[in-house]
């Protein structure tokens, strides 16, 4: 018998990545200063740099945000939906370059609560992820804010100050964070906790967490796929939300030809979700796939026009 396949909802572009995404049709079609460079991918998705290149965007990859900006001289700058540090910012704006900024909004408050708290004499604890656009942009707001990657980066935290507070990048998990919480109140108890998990994150987690818990009950045979990029954190967070939680079968792939072909007709049930900077075609063209019960290997017959959708 072929396995039921059941869509977790919700899936597809977040809030932030719809708002960055029509942000750049906007620009397409306003006849900007060229060229038009993205300094880092505008979201963590393969597919979506594909249809920015098929537009005529140049994407500028790299580590040293500061040294791309220093190689531009005329043209348009795109900073992507991640945030940026602002001197980096302000360096574009004293060159003469035409700006467009499509930080998410939400990453823009967490960075407004981070400014607000030092303001104050605080230090600041910040749970992310090493070499992120986010986490670096927030690390360049201030020397006091000190990063962490998990609970135990906590020990060897050294921290001389009455006023502490700890928040996170936008797309970690929401249980780490909670793990993190603990950990900071039991060696800082004087701790301010600004929890930053934006919605579109959390929601999925939570979801998944239900889901992963009743599969887990069920009895059944489960595979949780979950389509999106690599370099995507939010992506990465829930598929390690479904293992987590559910102790079943749990895969990550970017489309169609990564399917784990061989081994799906041995489930009883596949759940199909997406991280917020998939695009719905991809997890469209999988579900498709899925519901046809015959799973010999095939390849995406997706183009990059395809992926604004
Ligand atoms: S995942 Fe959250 S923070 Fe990131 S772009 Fe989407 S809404 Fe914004």
């Amino acid at each position: 018998m072929s396995p039921k396949i059941i869509k977790i909802e919700p899936q597809g572009f977040c809030f932030g990545v719809l708002r960055a995404l029509r942000m750049m049709q906007d620009l397409a079609i306003s006849n900007p200063p060229k060229p038009c460079y993205l300094v880092g991918n505008l979201v963590h998705n393969r597919f979506v740099k594909q249809f920015l290149e098929h537009q005529g965007f140049i994407i500028e990859e790299g580590l040293d945000k500061e040294a791309i900006i220093d190689m531009i001289n005329e043209g348009t700058v795109v900073f992507t939906a991640h945030g940026i540090d602002e001197k980096i910012k302000e360096k574009a704006i004293n060159k003469g370059l035409n700006i467009v900024d499509t930080t998410c909004p939400f990453v823009t408050k967490s960075f407004s609560m981070i400014k607000e708290y030092l303001a104050q004499g605080y230090e600041i604890i910040y749970l992310g992820k090493t070499t992120h656009p986010e986490t670096d942009a927030a690390l360049s707001i201030s020397p006091k804010v000190h990063l962490i990657e998990s609970a135990t980066d906590i020990d060897n935290l050294v921290i001389d100050s009455p006023k502490i507070a700890l928040t996170n990048q936008t797309t970690m998990s929401k249980f780490d964070m909670e793990m993190v919480e603990k950990a900071v109140i039991e060696k800082y108890p004087q701790t301010v906790i600004m929890d930053k998990v934006c919605y579109a994150t959390k929601i999925r987690q939570e979801v998944m967490r239900k889901i992963a818990g009743e599969a887990t009950e069920s009895g059944e045979k489960v595979l949780f796929i979950v389509v999106g990029d690599t370099t995507s954190n939010n992506t990465h967070k829930l598929w390690e939300t479904s293992k987590r939680f559910s102790g079943q079968d749990a895969c990550l792939v970017e489309n169609l030809d990564d399917l784990p072909f061989e081994a799906l007709s041995q489930y009883d049930t596949i759940y199909l979700t997406s991280g917020t900077s998939t695009p719905n075609v991809i997890v469209e063209e999988i579900y498709r796939y899925l519901l046809t019960g015959n799973f010999e290997p095939q390849k995406s017959v997706l183009s990059p026009f395809d992926y604004y959708r």
